[in-house]
């Protein structure tokens, strides 16, 4: 029997159209920028994100790290909302190989107020670190969507600072679905943009670098001194390319799954969902009478799978091979749950 698995989008299988791709794609060395594949991949991710340029890279945070390496100097500070993946999620990347700090802006969704950024800006000062970028995330991991107007207002913030502005769009193809404009529209407003092929739009392997042609110049040069240089990484990049053509607007299915999702959860009393997160794929509640492990246990042994709670909090993520007749046995076995551990305590 099938599991279902609403601990990420990331692990959604690539399609059988993938699969096809992946075996008949045309390869060469990318290391000599010889592999046709990858190139149409990085020229189709560079004209849908309305950018000069794109980079294979092999994982998402490599590409948000490789966009800090190429942005700033050793000693640099990098202006970063205290949710954001690049300080969360990372390992302390950022110190280790740019070796920048992070100012860290207290913020739960990615959006602090304009004048915390203007604040957090150094005077050029002798005993002060350089700012030299901001780095942003959307669609955020709370859930939320960051508004177009607020990543303009920022870049205005940046131009009259003379700084640079990385967006981890991880998920910028919700984003767009969830706004209902394209990726570009969102990309406008950022110098380098991250997006991962492998979340939601379902590819085994992959995100993309994107920014104008010197970015990504150096940041190839980059790719290579962090070991990210691959070979015929063609067989990858095919399932990148079918991502990106077919999969972007199936994207919307899954935000309609979490609402539906979320409001079968919420009929159960003992669950407080958060229904202001809920612009992508992501479903965040409370259940705090109960201890997470018996929550985790209970909907494993019904073959599903969850990530354990944070602090009482609750993350189920819906994905392409979720569906929403699952959702509804999920949301009936959550309630299982709750009333078993009742009657039991
Ligand atoms: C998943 C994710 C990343 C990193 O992607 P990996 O491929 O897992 O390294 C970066 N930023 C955000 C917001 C993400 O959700």
């Amino acid at each position: 029997m099938k599991w279902i698995d609403l601990r990420s989008d990331t692990v959604t299988q690539p399609t059988p159209e993938m699969r096809k791709a992946m075996s008949e794609a045309v390869v060469g060395d990318d290391v000599y920028s010889d592999d046709p594949t990858v190139n149409e991949l990085e020229r189709l991710a560079a004209e849908m994100l309305g950018k000069e340029a794109a980079l294979f890279v092999p994982s998402g945070t490599f590409g948000n790290q490789l966009a800090l390496l190429t942005h700033t100097l050793r000693g640099d500070e990098v202006i970063v909302p205290s949710s954001n993946h690049i300080f969360v999620h990372e390992v302390g990347a950022a110190s280790v190989i740019s070796g920048v700090q992070l100012r860290i802006i207290e913020s739960d969704d990615g959006m602090p107020a304009l004048e915390r950024i203007e604040n957090a800006i150094r005077d050029d000062d002798l005993h002060s670190p350089r700012t030299s970028l901001i780095s942003l995330e959307t669609a955020h991991s709370s859930g939320r969507v960051l508004p177009v107007s607020y990543l303009e207002s920022v870049r205005a913030l940046a131009d009259s600072n003379g700084l640079l502005i990385h967006l981890d769009g991880a998920r910028i193809f919700n984003a767009a679905v969830a706004l209902g404009i394209s990726v570009a529209d969102i990309a406008r407003s950022a110098d380098s943009v991250m997006f991962c092929l492998s979340k939601g739009l379902s590819a085994p392997v992959g995100s993309m670098l994107v920014g104008d042609e010197e970015f990504i110049k150096r940041a190839r040069k980059g790719r290579k001194l962090m070991g990210g240089a691959m070979r015929q990484a063609g067989v990858i990049a095919a399932a990148g390319i079918v991502a990106l053509k077919t999969m972007v607007e199936r994207l919307g299915e899954d935000h309609e799954n979490a609402k539906y999702f979320a409001s079968a959860l919420d009929q159960i009393p003992e669950i407080s969902v958060f229904k202001e997160r809920l612009d992508i794929n992501m479903v965040f509640f409370r259940l705090e009478e109960i201890p997470g492990d018996y929550v985790v246990e209970h909907l494993e042994r019904n073959r599903i799978k969850i990530n354990p709670p944070d602090r009482g909090l609750y993350r189920l993520v819906t994905n392409k091979d979720v569906s929403r007749e699952e959702l509804e046995a999920t949301a009936n076995i959550v309630e299982n749950a709750v009333r078993s551990w009742k009657s039991s305590h």
